[in-house]
């Protein structure tokens, strides 16, 4: 397509050496073709120009002393993408392969999921190439600190309120909020994913595992299926990865994996989920360490792994849920999955599917639902933070999980309602990228240029 096929150009000359940010617009700018044509008034206020380029991007050093008195230096971002629908929304993450590329691409896909939650909120995302790993407490301390030693400035409340994601969790939202406060005098609802004891919501933790098993049973359900006895291949386990473990657990599915970085988990009995929260919550410590306590549990070590792709999509399971990180599940991953009776795919990660194995994914019709959707719930949970500390409320866990609940289902209507519009009905990355798109692009028509 001339028009996506430019913008990439385009973009390949004023942003260069960003593959994650390409592929992420390539992927939406493929399925807007037919709205471009149809609906002139988005050419006409050059959105897709504007949209692709973020409205605002912070670079800093991060500078720190580690416990052994040496001084480290990290590069930190905050990418604030889009404000249309509200202030910027997104997550932070800490991890090594961090760079602008990877904010890029992440901060790109919230302003398209942040819309389709229907809620009032732009899109964002920040992190550093900082590795947690094998770090003190006093270190992942000071270095959060550091961190919010120049992030400070750029948000709040009403502006940007960040959240955790790889890396981050309410250890390091704690940290980060405590050194916000003290810069500014402030005790503002700033951040998401907040302890509960200091304005955190219940179920934030939660809500994008759970999110994500919701928007699975729709799926099921729209083909008369449903999850129970169903055996599912669960990719990660950090947050996402657990909590989609808990609720599949408690919905009668049998979840049968989780990876980390080093090695993944084949358990046909099903995850015992106490047992892995207590080494990855607890412990800290890693999936090698689980298969030690479980005798019926098979472990694949990293070096093991198919050449062309990852061990747990050569696992049998009917419905696969990739909740680590992008670009985990390959072409190859893909086939094998449709080969083994994979009949639906939930990605709880962002972009989890490489480019091709979307495509083999759509192809082959079965239920595909793409980040954006499914693992929208994590966001909508933080807005519903941002609402009780705005209003001084705290709601139960039941409340928050209903409207998690009907905040989903609103999701999937949007998505399957858009796709079977523009006729091609199993396609939920057309649905979820035009019902997200349209929303963000005519909040930005009516606020004019700027
Ligand atoms: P966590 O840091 O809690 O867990 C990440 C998990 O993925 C860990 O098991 C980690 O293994 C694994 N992982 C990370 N990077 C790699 C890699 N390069 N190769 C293999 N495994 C890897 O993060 P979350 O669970 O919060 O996030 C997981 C995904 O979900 C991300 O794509 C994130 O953007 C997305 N997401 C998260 C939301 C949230 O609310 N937290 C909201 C929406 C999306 P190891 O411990 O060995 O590094």
């Amino acid at each position: 397509m001339p028009y996506t096929h430019n913008t990439i150009v385009k973009l390949q000359k004023s942003s260069p050496a960003q593959t994650e940010f390409y592929q992420a617009v390539e992927e939406v700018l493929d399925s807007l073709g037919p709205v471009l044509d149809e609906e002139s008034r988005f050419c006409q206020h050059a959105i897709i120009e504007r949209m692709v380029e973020p409205e605002r991007q912070i670079m800093f050093r991060v500078a720190w002393v580690d416990d052994q008195g040496k001084v480290q230096v990290n590069k930190g971002y905050r990418v604030e993408f889009n404000s249309a629908l509200g202030p910027y929304k997104g997550g932070i993450r800490f991890h090594p392969s961090v760079n602008a590329s990877i904010m890029k691409f992440l901060g790109f896909e919230q302003v398209l999921k942040n819309a389709l939650t229907g809620l009032p909120l732009g899109g964002g995302k920040g992190g550093a190439n900082f590795d947690p790993k094998g770090k003190s407490n006093g270190e992942i301390m000071r270095f959060c600190q550091a961190f919010i030693n120049e992030l400070y400035r750029h948000i709040g409340p009403r502006t940007d309120v960040p959240a955790g994601d790889i890396g981050v969790g309410t250890r390091e939202i704690g940290y980060m909020f405590g050194q916000y406060k003290k810069l500014t005098n402030n005790f503002d609802g700033v951040f998401t994913g907040k302890d509960l004891l200091w304005g955190g919501s219940l179920a934030r933790k939660e809500a994008t595992g759970y999110g994500c098993v919701y928007f699975a049973e729709h799926m099921l359900e729209g083909n008369k299926d449903t999850l129970e006895g169903k055996e599912c291949l669960v990719s990660g386990s950090g947050n996402v990865a657990i909590h989609t473990i808990e609720k599949l657990l408690a919905l009668g599915a049998k979840p049968v994996s989780c990876t980390d970085s080093q090695g993944t988990i084949y358990q046909k009995s099903g995850i015992d989920i106490s047992c892995l929260k207590q080494i990855k919550e607890v412990e800290n410590g890693r999936l090698s360490d689980y298969a030690k306590r479980q005798s019926d549990a098979k472990y694949i070590s990293r070096d093991n792994y198919p050449e062309d792709g990852h061990a747990v999509w050569r696992l049998q399971g009917q419905v696969a849920f990739p909740c680590a990180t992008q670009n985990e599940l390959t072409a190859a991953d893909a086939r094998a999955l449709l080969d083994n009776g994979c009949i639906a795919v939930c990605e709880g990660a962002n972009m989890p599917c490489t480019s091709d194995a979307a495509d083999v994914l759509l192809k082959a019709k079965i239920a595909y639902a793409p980040g954006k959707a499914a693992n929208a719930g994590g966001v909508a949970t933080s807005q519903l933070e941002m609402a009780q500390n705005a209003s001084m409320q705290r709601w139960t866990f039941d409340e928050v999980d209903q409207k998690l609940k009907d905040i989903m289902r609103g999701i999937y209507q949007r998505t399957r309602d858009t796709a079977i519009e523009l006729d091609q009905p199993t396609n939920f990355i057309l649905g979820a990228n035009v019902a997200g798109f349209r929303r963000v692009a005519d909040a930005m028509i009516q606020q004019g240029v700027v």
